[in-house]
């Protein structure tokens, strides 16, 4: 039965970041949805579902994802709500984007929420943009926050060419149906020294490829996510749709967050308590300072814990950093 499957599987497709033909079976269920296939190519190592999902992703984002997607898990948020989660990822993206920008640049952030990054951003820069499906949060964006959002795909804005100094989208890559030709769409939009801002999640993810936790896959993959990168391919469809730059790794979620895992096996339900710097601190003044001295201890532990992640490339999110290739010149854009 399984040869027949893989019969079917490697006849109809190929792999999008490396064009091989040899995808296989990777595993079957995801998160809510046990009968979702993942295949991986056996050349590259690019993961994604097979087949996608029959919805239409436009609808899809407008009306049901965020029902059900959260950074509280199974809650009904409003725009507000999540505009109000200041959550460490959030400040993580917020500064890799003031890295390379300076008050005469333009930012457009693609799948910009309720617009809490740009809001933040906003008062460094010389004018923000946002897309999103949803039109709750586009509105929310443009009424409360007064940023111009759109509910449309980039080039159906009426937007010209080489407008932006810096474009940014934080987990949209890994929902788009074809991201080479998202990335190659989106290319024109940048002005020629312009960069580029991805992130998504890792596949090499700690929790899978250091601790081994089964129920973490099982939640981690999920039915929105049709693609799954790790550091290689995602610079390989990068390259592909005519970007050149560097991918490194974050850590987002605290030690707390890994050990919640290993015990529980289950999720927290508070996505922003779960990547808190201070997750396990002494809240009362106590004789003798052991609160101070017990608090400094855990927080060099949780601080020891990402850095040691990310300098061996295993942090949880994958950021790219990048700009429009130009032949014979690699990218060097520097952080200002
Ligand atoms: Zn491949």
């Amino acid at each position: 039965m399984q040869v027949t499957i893989k019969t079917e599987v490697t006849k109809a497709l190929l792999c999008m970041a490396c064009g091989a033909d040899r995808i296989e079976p990777f595993r079957t269920g995801v998160r809510n949805r046990p009968d979702q296939k993942v295949v991986e190519c056996k050349a590259c190592g690019l993961q994604f579902l097979h087949p996608f999902p029959s919805y239409d992703l436009k609808e899809y984002y407008d009306s049901k994802y965020r029902g059900t997607h959260n950074c509280e898990m199974d809650t009904k948020r409003t725009s507000e709500d999540r505009f109000n989660d200041r959550h460490y990822e959030l400040q993580d993206n917020l500064e890799t984007v003031l890295g390379y920008v300076c008050p005469e640049s333009r930012v457009l952030e693609i799948g910009c929420a309720a617009g809490a990054m740009l809001s933040m951003l906003q008062p460094h820069v010389k004018e923000v943009v946002g897309l999103d499906y949803n039109s709750e949060d586009a509105h929310y964006a443009a009424d409360k926050l007064d940023i111009a959002t759109y509910t449309t795909d980039l080039w159906e804005t009426g937007i010209g060419h080489n407008s932006f100094d810096v474009i940014c989208a934080f987990h949209v890559i890994e929902h788009v149906e074809d991201p080479v030709r998202w990335l190659y769409k989106i290319r024109p939009y940048l002005k020629n020294d312009g960069v580029i801002i991805l992130a998504t999640p890792n596949l090499d993810h700690p929790y899978m490829t250091l601790w081994d936790i089964p129920e973490f896959a099982d939640f981690w993959y999920r039915e929105p996510h049709l693609y799954y990168f790790n550091m290689d391919t995602l610079e390989k469809i990068t390259n592909a749709a005519g970007y050149s730059g560097e991918v490194t790794t974050a850590q987002i979620y605290n030690i707390k967050n890994l050990f919640h895992w290993m015990y529980a096996r289950e999720p927290q339900k508070d996505a922003v308590a779960a990547q808190s710097r201070a997750p396990v601190l002494i809240n009362r003044p106590t004789s003798g300072g052991i609160d101070v001295l017990m608090n400094h201890s855990l927080l060099n532990m949780d601080s020891d814990y990402r850095n040691l992640l990310m300098k061996h490339s295993r942090g949880d999110i994958l950021y790219y950093v990048g700009g429009r290739y130009v032949r014979g010149a690699d990218f060097k854009k520097q952080k200002r």
